[in-house]
């Protein structure tokens, strides 16, 4: 079983790599470890998760607002948020080939896993900030810190937000953008990586009178982030709700939640929930003042989500081979339509017809203001619905004799296979209702 499971992940990462999805990161050079390449449809399935996203919990709703903070901040920022002191992990050593581990993922008093035989040392702790300098000189004074979460820029523009854009509580900030952590073992893929992306909202409370208050909240956003896994077309059996037991709370956390998903590599975090109170406003001494006059320290739920995770999440949900005629294997990627790279694909039946080429580029260039398309002109029809399933494509059109005749287009679809006739000028909107 185990087996068939990390099977399924070298499907993944193969397919992936071989249809432009996700590229070892400097791949001509001999890679660099644990660093990934986005290629043209793995841009577009970035692109996807995160616009979707930002629909979804600023676009549509009234209180919420986005952000988009650098990523190099001020260095008092870490020492105020805590992070320069606490954000570490605890590494041990094995004495005799040096591997290392997070003492908090393995048996400390047995082995080296690696080599099975070593002594591992003590654990001490190991800050995960990625460090640089600014500027010419490599002096203490000019260091700083890639940020490791993106939640402190939140934090720290929390009285701008509230004052410019008038906001009254309860409201929220979210954030998309990039997060750096020197990790002790990264690895599995795009899962563990030094350099990831995540999309965070601090969503500000009145400082609550009773604990029902902050938990009806918690709840809401409990919900919005079991939805956001249907979204992503995780089946509710992967998806785990682990209630992290007081006694291993971070440091900021009254209440957290780990989303966890059933990864072929074991189940592992993929989203998290935090009651955070009102520890990260406090430690910037940032107040708000409500329509009273009063000051007050708003209290904070942050759903924190990984965009990486999210995509490994939703591609190995999707993969699927289907025996369609014995021996006759077909690959498809059941993603869901609003996730997937290239929306359709148009095809000329015959490449060496101008007026069918004529046609197609016609239709692509009516569907592309608005969809991803790929034009492919490329072998038998049969040989293009693969291409197109394997990647995930919901629908295929073919532009074919009868289309020069009567404008309609041969409609295929992903899932069932099935064909209809539709007429071109109708196209944009069948996309509209299908695609969603
Ligand atoms: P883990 O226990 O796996 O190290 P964490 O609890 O440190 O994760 P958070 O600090 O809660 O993670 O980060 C929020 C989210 O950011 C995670 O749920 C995950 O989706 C994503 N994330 C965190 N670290 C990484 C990483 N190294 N690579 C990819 N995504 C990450």
């Amino acid at each position: 079983m185990q087996e068939q499971k990390l099977d399924a992940m070298d499907k993944i990462i193969s397919l992936a790599k071989r249809r432009g999805f996700i590229f070892p990161g400097s791949d001509i050079y001999g890679g660099l470890a644990n660093a990934w390449d986005y290629g043209p449809l793995g841009v577009e399935l970035k692109n996807n998760v995160k616009q979707r996203w930002w629909k979804t919990f600023v676009t549509r709703r009234a209180d919420m607002v986005g952000l988009d903070a650098a990523l190099l901040m001020n260095t008092k920022v870490w020492q105020a948020s805590g992070h320069l002191k606490e954000f570490s992990d605890p590494l041990v050593e094995c004495k005799a080939c040096h591997a290392r581990f997070r003492a908090d993922q393995i048996d400390i008093k047995s082995p080296c896993p690696d080599c099975k035989k070593g002594e591992l040392t003590a654990p001490k702790q190991f800050n995960l900030m990625l460090k640089t300098f600014l500027g010419p000189v490599e002096s203490e004074d000019n260091v700083v810190y890639f940020r490791p979460e993106t939640a402190q820029g939140i934090f720290v523009n929390f009285k701008n937000i509230a004052d410019t854009m008038r906001m009254k509580l309860p409201f929220g900030i979210a954030q998309i953008g990039k997060a750096f952590r020197n990790e002790i073992t990264p690895g599995n893929y795009i899962f563990r990586t030094r350099e990831f992306e995540q999309m965070e909202i601090e969503y500000f409370i009145r400082p609550p009178k009773d604990e029902a208050e902050w938990q009806t909240a918690f709840e809401d956003w409990r919900l919005a982030i079991l939805a956001w896994c249907s979204d992503l077309g995780l089946k509710t059996e992967e998806v785990h709700e682990l209630e992290v037991a007081k006694d291993e709370l971070a440091h900021y956390s009254k209440r957290t939640i780990d989303f966890e998903y059933d990864f072929p590599f074991g189940r592992k975090e993929l989203f998290g929930l935090a009651y955070r109170t009102d520890f990260d406003l406090n430690n910037h001494s940032l107040n708000y003042t409500d329509d009273n006059g009063d000051k007050l320290v708003p209290h904070c739920i942050e759903p924190s989500l990984g965009v990486d995770r999210s995509i490994l999440a939703a591609l190995l949900s999707a993969y699927s081979e289907e025996e369609i005629k014995e021996g006759d294997i077909r690959t498809v990627l059941k993603l869901p339509k609003w996730l997937a790279p290239i929306k359709a694909g148009v095809f000329p039946l015959m490449k060496n017809k101008p007026e069918l080429v004529a046609k197609a580029k016609e239709v692509f260039a009516l569907l592309s203001a608005d969809y991803t398309m790929q034009y492919d002109d490329n072998g038998n029809v049969g040989k293009r619905y693969r291409r197109q399933d394997e990647i995930g494509t919901p629908y295929c059109l073919t532009i074919d004799f009868d289309t020069l005749g009567d404008n309609t287009v041969t409609v295929r679809d992903r899932d069932t296979m099935e064909q209809q006739r539709v007429l071109i000028a109708e196209l944009p909107n069948f996309l509209r209702t299908n695609i969603k």
